[in-house]
């Protein structure tokens, strides 16, 4: 039977912070029930549906937004609508994002006992003047209680979040937030630098000189900092910005970069399968009314081109510490990796010698430190194509 990904993105935040740029909006009251008979009638949608009605979902991702506002009860009732419509793998991977300002013990345990194995903590700094500038609304000691709390709860497979590159910050208050979270010694921790979105606050912040980004310099080093002590202590670099405890890499972000098919439900969730791709209106009120009136609130879709699908294996591929696998590519488009990309190949010969990129039998990959080449590197791909 295929495998898939389940997601459903909790569209809910108390606040916006300044750098985000998901979709995400203050729940009004009422709001949140409304929400989850949308979901439920989404749901229902795809019951019938050609491959996600005959696929066994190996993953359920609650993602947003602020997941962990919802009570365990809440969550029970979209857990029953999916078992009334969808077939789960028995151990499936179940993972919910939380934040440090919405969760106490007695909901991490409620959590635990309806399921949900595995939990993603939005820490991003465990210091209380970086958390100001990010306009989080946790402080540093709420963030220590939840990653406290989420190990008195059970959790066997708890990722924490943390952000990078935080205007102002220096090399030294990096390094001493993510030793703190490597003291934990959670399963997982994703690391990224910041992006300043535009169009979001932190960026009009940027923009009128109120704060500064981090020099490029400095981020680079920040990088290579995370993936040496990442790896002294005993995580392993699964993809650019993740690392895990062997054996604990996240199953569903895994399914995004193998090109397995996805079902997105939720504003501004997207969907993938085949050469599908497909993403929801991204406002609570257009999505919960097309919804609940029996259609899919879906924004857009696109058949992807022989050319934009073979372009996608290669960056979700070249993300990941597996890289390239020349034979499938072979299988999956005809055609022979290395005729297909020569001159592109023969560019890299550089980065092989300096041990940036390496050439395995059926293998390409970026090394460690050759992912900060990653933009770069698609690009020499894109342009041969
Ligand atoms: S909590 Fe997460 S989703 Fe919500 S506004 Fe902040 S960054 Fe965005």
């Amino acid at each position: 039977m295929m495998k898939a990904g389940f997601y459903i993105h909790i569209p809910f935040c108390l606040k916006k912070c300044g750098y985000c740029d998901f979709y995400s909006t203050q729940a009004e009251p009422g709001q949140i029930t409304a929400f989850l008979h949308a979901c439920a009638d989404e749901i229902e949608l795809y019951r019938e549906h050609p491959v996600f009605s005959q696929v066994e979902f190996q993953t359920l991702y609650l993602g947003g937004g602020t997941p962990s506002l919802l009570s365990a009860r809440q969550i029970n009732e979209l857990i029953e609508e999916l078992d009334k419509n969808f077939s789960f793998e028995n151990d499936f991977e179940f993972t919910i994002e939380a934040n440090p300002e919405t969760i106490s013990l007695e909901k991490l345990k409620a959590y635990r006992a309806i399921g949900i194995n595995r939990i993603s903590i939005g820490i991003q700094s465990f210091s209380d003047a970086e958390l100001k500038i990010l306009d989080r609304v946790h402080s540093a000691s709420q963030a220590v209680k939840s990653i406290e709390w989420a190990f008195q709860a059970g959790f066997e497979n708890i990722n924490l979040d943390l952000i990078f590159a935080i205007p102002g910050q220096t090399l030294s208050q990096w390094q001493d937030n993510l030793k703190k979270a490597i003291v934990f010694s959670p399963q997982h921790i994703s690391v990224y630098g910041l992006t300043i979105e535009p169009g979001t606050a932190m960026d009009q912040q940027i923009n009128t000189r109120q704060i500064e980004k981090v020099a490029e310099e400095i981020e680079r080093e920040m990088y290579l900092w995370n993936i040496a002590s990442l790896r002294a202590a005993g995580y392993e670099q699964y993809e650019i910005s993740n690392f895990s405890q062997p054996g604990c890499e996240c199953r569903h972000n895994q399914m995004y970069w193998n090109g397995s098919p996805y079902l997105g439900i939720g504003p501004s969730a997207h969907s993938f399968w085949e050469r599908h791709r497909q993403w929801n209106v991204a406002s609570i009120h257009e999505y919960s009314g097309t919804a609940s009136q029996g259609k899919k609130p879906i924004r857009e879709s696109e058949e992807l081109s022989a050319t934009q699908t073979m372009l996608e294996f290669i960056y979700l591929s070249l993300r990941t510490a597996q890289g390239i696998d020349t034979h499938q590519f072979e299988q999956q488009f005809q055609i022979s990796f290395m005729k297909k990309f020569h001159h592109t190949l023969e560019t890299l010969n550089c980065l092989v010698q300096e041990q940036l990129f390496l050439y395995d039998t059926n293998r390409l990959k970026l090394t460690a430190p050759g992912f900060v080449l990653f933009d770069e590197i698609c690009q020499l791909f894109a342009n041969e194509i």
